[in-house]
């Protein structure tokens, strides 16, 4: 008989679940709105409810499933299976998730932050899979990441690991959400490319930007795709930040695959083709041309597939 587990994501914007089997399929699944702002009593509700749900789906052999594996947005205390203070869920303050889930499904349930938890599905049935060790970017509103090494989440001292975007790039560049100056995320997540091409634009250089309005890095790629010189100039610079923030990556790690998944790689070949050109231009002490650098495979499943794969590795 096959493991099945029971996978739960909490996210600032929508809450999902779905029971996966260890070979990756969702067999059943739901989703509904966060409703943050409601505050952490009325989201564990809706969380629990939704967990009932699935459970209760036509096919599903609730009495099998043991396991439960919760994503979250980050920080979390793992061991103690805390939510801590996360950005994008205003007013949780140390949230004992754990616990309350665990009393209300009746299940031991496992944690993990949401980065780790997508690293993981990555690495066990996505872009990863058939490697021993992998690190896996996400680059959006932030910058996160998870290290896989040997087959396992890499934690690290107070599971400080694996936060790739807060490497310095530039000494005195501008200042991060985490208050250090210069930070990959400062430089190269979706805001930040917007940011930079705002400071571009204020110059007062030509540049259909100016007619994009209120425009988001979305707009920056698709107009340097187009030829605006501007906006190009602003893409090729956002490449080479997150080139220099991998090549760093796989000159301490040499992992067997870097993995990039977020908004901003809906770029595509635009990203992935002068990214792979910058990290092997850098990396000189690594085999960098056996290192994959891929776009994530799993797409919006990421979420339930890492929570599911936390499960089943617990
Ligand atoms: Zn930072």
């Amino acid at each position: 008989m096959t493991t099945t587990v029971l996978a739960i994501d909490i996210g600032g914007t929508k809450l999902a679940a779905g029971i996966v089997d260890a070979g990756g399929a969702i067999l059943a699944r739901g989703e509904v709105p966060t409703l943050a702002s409601e505050g952490p009593e009325r989201v564990l509700d809706r969380i629990v409810r939704l967990a009932e749900d699935v459970l209760g789906k036509p096919g599903v052999s609730a009495h099998a499933i043991h396991r439960i594996g919760i994503g979250c947005a980050g920080p979390v205390d793992r061991q103690a299976g805390l939510i801590l203070n996360p950005p994008n869920l205003p007013g949780w303050i140390r949230v004992p998730l754990v616990e309350r889930i665990e009393k209300a499904l009746r299940r031991p349930a496992v944690l993990e932050n949401d980065a780790n938890a997508a690293a993981l599905g990555e690495f066990r049935y996505g872009a990863g899979k058939g490697a021993s060790s992998l690190v896996y970017l996400t680059v959006s509103t932030g910058i996160g990441g998870g290290i896989i090494l040997d087959g396992r989440i890499w934690h690290g001292l107070k599971d400080g690991a694996g936060e790739v975007g807060h490497m310095t790039l530039v000494p005195d560049g501008p200042i991060c959400g985490c208050g250090n100056p210069g930070c990959l995320e400062a430089l190269a997540s979706g805001p930040s490319i917007a940011r930079r091409a705002r400071e571009a634009l204020a110059t007062g250089r030509p540049s259909r930007l100016r007619e994009a309005g209120d425009f988001t890095a979305a707009d920056v790629v698709r107009l340097a795709h187009e030829g605006d010189a501007l906006a190009a100039e602003v893409w090729e610079e956002t490449v080479k930040y997150l080139g220099l923030g991998v090549a760093a990556i796989v000159t301490i790690l040499a992992p067997e695959r870097v993995v990039i998944g977020g908004g901003v790689t809906q770029a595509g070949d635009l990203l992935f083709g002068p990214l792979r050109r910058e990290v092997r231009r850098r990396v000189k002490l690594v085999a960098v041309e056996s290192v994959p650098i891929l776009p994530a495979a799993l797409g919006p499943d990421v979420g339930i597939l890492g929570a599911a794969a936390v499960a089943l590795d617990a």
